[in-house]
């Protein structure tokens, strides 16, 4: 990892985009600063087509989507999204109905069942507003200690279930997208962008383990310095500052490169 204002200014410069996390890298401790939502405006208002990619529910994403400047919140690290379009918002899942159904309850089958083995875990306060999966909280309001969630991760996978660990929440799901194939999704479905041409002119700013699709998926990937959670892959740059100081950092580096 480079310092980013070591970064490539021709590369900064020709991104057309930011896709961005929200917990601990956009959001300090769950607040979102007056600093952090500027810089966001001010990349929008230079022309910068925005996402957000994050493992918080689809009911926030729906409500983001509708009062910030952003495309499209892809939510549930990468389960659902809610793209604008036409001063509307649409939310797409592509096991919308039956298929959800399903999936839902055999989520919930495998969930009762690692919560019986690993009694710390407790579910967020965010459930009602998830669709996709079920989330515990590690280390929000709840301390869990990181190898009970390495075990508890381990065994629902043996279950049949994915799981993503953030810095603050562990997730269980069967639905097959990760934050990187979810925001490429949109990108090509709703933007009308081809993978590659997504991947090479679309930046990602993160900060933890449910980053690393991002990281390897986007070349012009960043970490904030409060980088944890040993992602499997790391960022190509990193900022000095933490959080959301972290995310001003790197929106100002981007547009001074297309100054
Ligand atoms: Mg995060």
């Amino acid at each position: 990892m480079q310092p980013i204002e070591r970064a490539d200014t021709a590369r900064l410069s020709k991104l057309r985009g930011l896709i961005f996390d929200l917990d601990d890298t956009f959001l300090d401790h769950g607040e979102l600063k007056a600093a952090s939502y500027r810089a966001l405006s001010d990349l929008r208002e230079a022309g910068l087509t925005l996402l957000v990619a994050t493992g918080r529910p689809a009911g926030w994403g729906e409500v983001l989507a509708r009062m910030w400047p952003v495309a499209a919140v892809v939510s549930e690290n990468g389960a659902i999204s809610h793209v604008r379009s036409c001063g509307q918002v649409r939310c797409i899942d592509e096991w919308s109905g039956a298929p959800r159904e399903q999936a839902r309850h055999s989520l919930e089958r495998i969930a009762v069942e690692v919560e019986r083995e690993f009694p710390e875990l407790v579910r967020t306060d965010d459930a009602l507003a998830r669709i996709s999966d079920i989330t515990y909280d590690v280390g929000e309001y709840q301390r869990v200690a990181r190898p009970i969630v390495e075990r508890a991760s381990e065994r629902a996978r043996a279950l049949g279930a994915r799981t993503t660990v953030s810095s603050v929440h562990m997730h269980i799901t069967l639905d097959p997208h990760d934050k990187a194939t979810g925001c490429l999704y949109v990108l090509r479905t709703q933007l009308g962008l081809d993978t590659t041409t997504a991947r090479m002119t679309f930046g990602f700013i993160g900060d933890s383990g449910n980053d690393a699709a991002c990281f390897a998926a986007f070349p012009a990937s960043i970490g904030v310095s409060n980088l944890s959670g040993r992602p499997s892959v790391t960022p190509k740059w990193i900022t000095r500052g933490a959080r959301g100081a972290g995310f001003v950092e790197a929106a100002q580096r981007i547009l001074a490169a297309r100054r």
